[in-house]
């Protein structure tokens, strides 16, 4: 037996406790965190009133209300059996980090308690010169800083020996710029809320205090069985499989999609859910997606920064929890070749202070009215900055799956459905004539009162779809941190609104203000009708069509990242206080560098796998043949064996095509080699192309020949865990 087959005896289902008697969600949903009804729980009334204040209107607390807070967090993490604090953040990597501190204080010799401040709370100081900066911060000046972010809730991470509490916060450099991918969010946010809360005073809403983008991140993701992980060093490595023959039954048969979820499966779900649960992400539906062993996670939606920070958790249980039922959870956007990748559909809308979501179409003609002037806001904003929402999911990852043989494409066009689209083009023929109040109701827009949320059509191909009442911005990778998308699509939302209230205003002087604004949206609809996109976003028809509009269409990750540096995107940042242009060039930077760095462990783990795995299996089987074709070629002479001459030259034919494609794939491995030694030379700039023109394509040339010789070399020679068997486990 080789390793394979013995991984795949070892293959058994966890034994599980059961759980008994289950308890009701609701009984324990956000125990674990330190939520705004166990903070007034442990303080006194006046600080609480403080810190809502805060939150509400931004006014600080005291430090002697920051201590209160911070002694009851303490005491209630202790009640929870925490021993350790961490400041949680997201440095842009994409991941989170944590550097965990004691709450013990030595008061005397050999005596200590548990203390925790105020300042300790507000700020921490981990030594920074190890997280990326994009030269912000240069490493001999390692200062970096974590400040709480007091509306993200506190919260305790349990492990079998002790638990952590994690308190949330932003990461700054000494001067006080970003370092992490959290604190653009904020900004953004406050952007948009007052961008927002503008355009609504014009319609009357003259009490909105604040308005901010809603989030409910769909996550996608795969399932395969730990004992198989461990043996490809492709996905313990770059979480991917760089080479690995189709299994004969992919996803032909769509049998998988809302399938029935198999016992383990459903059990590592129950127990996610039950850890969600307890950190109080609202953590929805689950079911099988579209391939083999993959899977989906959606959350009811909640405020953007709470979301981002709850998918950032839910994908660090994800992977902690697969490990307990001996499975692995692969995040990764590509994680096998020619069937789905995995996204993170982010769906995406703006709610006020009042509960209102300001992407509900409404019931009232008035409500349509505002309900349209967002919506062509939205318009305008993915019309004009297609290039920055782009560039917002450009990484190593999503790469295989925007612009390459994937869903959704690289073009960012809208779809909003047939019932709005009629709208539209309704309103945008309608305000060529003059426009009275009953003209209104006549081009039909009280016809729409009741605009039913299933009536948009389902479209699936579309990368930013309108779904009732909200937008679904599809083209996110699994894996990312949905920060940076959230942040740029509330900066060029902000800008658009801005841009409709000063409009509207204009041409409201002394008119009829439902009039001027319908003659705005059709204006809007009119300019940015390229952008919309009702068809199917797969065709080849939509490539050329695209084109003939002046839709951009960039594949490749760093093109698209060059839309961070363009003159009128970084004034846009500024100008909207989300990034400095010292922040933004840092991040473009940061994340070419990440791109090529991705790419470099990818080639280099091929190349080992290629010489160490691959290359002896083919000859091993090269000598099976070899010494085949000697014992036949000896019995015929000695012992006058009479073979067929076909049958003698057809082992000989297919000893030289197994003798030929370990060839090509140890030539083509050497030219990777060789190619990389050239990119040592280049700039990470000129690297990113070089890696995107050259090396991924003799990546996907060397797997070809690798593919080929897996479907004929022995069963027994091959050690790398096959895709017919890691997608179809029981
Ligand atoms: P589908 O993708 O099938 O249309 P749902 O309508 O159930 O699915 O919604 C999918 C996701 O959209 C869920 O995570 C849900 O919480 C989220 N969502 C619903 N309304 C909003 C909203 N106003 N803002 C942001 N996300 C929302
Ligand atoms: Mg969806």
């Amino acid at each position: 037996m080789n390793m394979r087959q013995e991984a795949l005896a070892r293959i058994k289902s966890v034994n599980l406790e059961p759980k008994l008697p289950h308890k009701k969600v609701s009984s324990y949903f956000g125990e674990n965190t330190f939520n705004l009804e166990t903070m007034q729980k442990h303080i006194s009334k006046s600080t609480f009133e403080a810190f809502k204040r805060w939150m509400s209107e931004g006014k600080l607390i005291t430090l002697e209300q920051a201590n209160e807070i911070a002694n009851a967090m303490k005491d209630w993490a202790i009640s929870k059996g925490a021993t350790y604090y961490t400041h949680w953040f997201q440095p842009m990597t994409g991941l989170t980090a944590e550097k965990h501190d004691s709450f013990i204080s030595i008061t005397g010799p050999g005596k200590v308690i548990e203390k925790f401040s105020g300042s300790k709370l507000i700020q921490g100081e981990p030594d920074a010169s190890s997280f990326p900066s994009g030269g912000i911060r240069a490493t001999f000046e390692a200062r970096g800083y974590t400040a709480w972010d007091p509306s993200s809730p506190a919260f305790i991470i349990e492990s079998k020996l002790g638990n952590t509490l994690c308190i949330p916060t932003i990461f700054i450099s000494y001067n006080g710029e970003a370092l992490d991918k959290k604190l653009p969010l904020l900004r953004s946010d406050e952007a948009l809320s007052k961008a927002a809360s503008g355009l609504l005073k014009l319609f009357g809403y003259k009490d909105v205090k604040k308005v901010f983008s809603t989030c409910g991140p769909e996550q996608e993701y795969f399932l395969i069985d730990k004992n198989y992980y461990n043996l490809r060093q492709d996905l313990l490595l770059t979480g991917r499989t760089l080479v690995g023959a189709p299994s004969p039954k992919g996803q032909q048969l769509e049998d998988q999609y809302f399938g029935t979820i198999k016992e383990r499966v459903i059990n590592f779900m129950f127990e996610v859910a039950e850890e969600a649960y307890k950190l109080g992400i609202p953590v929805m539906t689950r079911h099988n997606e579209v391939a083999p062993h993959q899977y989906e996670f959606a959350p009811i939606f909640e405020e953007s920064n709470i979301a981002a920070d709850h998918n950032q958790l839910l994908m660090e249980l994800m992977k902690k929890i697969a490990l307990r039922h001996n499975l692995v959870c692969l995040l990764h956007e590509k994680p096998f070749a020619g069937i789905n990748g995995s996204g993170k559909h982010l769906n995406w809308s703006l709610a006020d202070d009042k509960g209102n979501n300001l992407l509900n179409p409404g019931d009232t003609p008035e409500g349509n009215l505002q309900f349209l002037a967002v919506l062509a806001a939205v318009l305008r904003a993915v019309y004009i900055h297609s290039d920055l929402l782009r560039a917002s999911v450009a990484m190593a990852g999503n790469e295989h799956r925007l612009g390459a043989n994937e869903a959704p494409p690289a073009i960012i066009s809208v779809f909003v459905g047939d019932q709005l689209n009629d709208i539209l083009d309704t309103i945008e023929k309608g305000a060529k004539t003059k426009v009275s109040k009953k003209d209104i109701i006549d081009l039909g827009i009280t016809r729409l009162p009741k605009f039913n949320k299933d009536t948009t059509d389902r479209n699936r191909t579309s990368p930013f779809a309108f779904t009732g009442n909200k937008f679904e911005f599809r083209a996110v990778g699994s894996s990312q941190n949905i920060s940076t998308p959230i942040a740029v699509l509330n900066t060029i939302i902000a800008e658009s609104l801005d841009y409709v209230a000063e409009k509207i205003k204009k041409e409201t002087k002394g008119k009829d203000f439902h009039s001027a604004v319908l003659r705005v949206i059709a204006q809007i609809v009119k300019e940015t009708k390229d952008v919309r996109f009702e068809g199917n976003n797969y065709a080849p028809e939509w490539l050329k069509e695209a084109k003939k509009r002046g839709l951009p269409n960039v594949a490749s990750t760093c093109e698209a990242l060059k839309a961070l540096i363009k003159p009128s995107n970084v004034a846009l940042f500024e100008k909207y206080k989300v990034f400095s242009k010292e922040e933004v060039v840092a991040r473009y930077h940061i994340w070419v560098h990440t791109y090529n760095t991705i790419l470099e462990i990818e080639a280099n783990t091929l190349n080992e796998m290629v010489n160490a795995s691959v290359v002896p299996a083919g000859y091993d089987y090269e000598r099976l043949l070899a010494d085949n074709l000697n014992d036949l070629s000896d019995l015929k002479k000695s012992a006058a064996l009479k073979v067929d001459t076909a049958a003698f030259n057809d082992l000989k034919e297919h000893l030289a095509e197994v003798a030929a494609k370990i060839y090509y794939v140890r030539h083509n491995t050497k030219r990777m080699v060789k190619l990389l030694e050239k990119a040592e030379k280049l700039h990470h700039e000129e690297r990113g192309k070089l890696y995107f023109e050259e090396l991924k394509p003799l990546m996907e040339h060397i797997r070809k020949h690798v593919d080929q010789l897996e479907c004929v070399v022995s069963d027994e020679h091959w050690d790398l865990p096959k895709y017919r068997e890691m997608l179809f486990i029981k």
